[in-house]
């Protein structure tokens, strides 16, 4: 799996009212921050994979992925 070496400035968000639970997004992500979780039998993300490409937010038939911006404070790091 490849994970992206800087904190993403992007999360992904998924409108659970319109996902069809189709899959695209899982198929489009080059990174794998898209997964399909067989437990809860849902699409989810690994926001700390996603580099922001917005591939999926492009390819989501259902319109049903946004990507939104994360708080500066959440991905600060300290300096010591
Ligand atoms: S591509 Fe869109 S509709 Fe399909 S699983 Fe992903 S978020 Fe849901
Ligand atoms: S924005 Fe790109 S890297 Fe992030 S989850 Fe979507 S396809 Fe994957």
């Amino acid at each position: 799996m490849r994970t992206a070496s800087v904190i993403s400035k992007f999360a992904v968000e998924r409108d659970l009212s319109r996902c069809t639970q189709c899959q695209t997004c899982v198929k489009e992500c080059g990174f794998e921050a898209n997964y399909y979780d067989a437990l809860s039998g849902v699409v989810r993300t690994r926001q700390g994979s996603c580099v922001g490409c917005q591939n999926c937010m492009i390819y989501c038939p259902a319109k049903a992925i946004s990507l939104v911006e994360r708080a500066a404070s959440t991905r600060r790091r300290r300096a010591n």
